[in-house]
């Protein structure tokens, strides 16, 4: 855990979120800025940064991080329709929270290519 990071304090319930899903590698919980009808962050307890801090040692917590992004949306209802799972990776990708998160985001039409 990162002393200073948000999503690591979250995770470890030093700050309340609204916690949709937890168990021992994956935490998720709604967007406080929801973006559409249905918008929750799914991140790895454990501290990674970014996408593009991942290596071959994470590959257990990326395939988790995904098949339980997947879980919520049918669970949320919205994998019928189809939703969109996003990762923001640095500056010009829009990544404003320093620890790896996915998007899932969902319940209205996306728009294509992003802003
Ligand atoms: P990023 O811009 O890094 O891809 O996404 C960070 C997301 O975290 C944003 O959508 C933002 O609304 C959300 N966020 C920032 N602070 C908090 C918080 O304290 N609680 C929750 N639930 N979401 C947050
Ligand atoms: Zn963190």
């Amino acid at each position: 855990m990162a002393s200073d990071c948000l999503f690591c304090s979250i995770a470890a319930g030093e700050i309340p979120a609204n916690i949709v899903h937890e168990d021992d590698t994956v935490v998720a919980f709604r967007d406080i800025h929801p973006q559409a009808p249905v918008h929750i962050l799914v991140i790895p307890r454990q501290h990674v940064t970014s996408l593009d801090e991942a290596k071959k040692e994470h590959v257990e917590l990326l395939g988790r991080l995904l098949l339980a992004t997947g879980e919520l949306a049918r669970r949320e209802g919205i994998a019928e329709r189809g939703y969109r799972a996003v990762l923001n990776v640095g500056d010009e990708g829009g990544q404003t929270v320093e620890h790896l998160h996915v998007h899932l985001v969902g319940g209205r039409r996306m728009g294509w290519p992003p802003g």
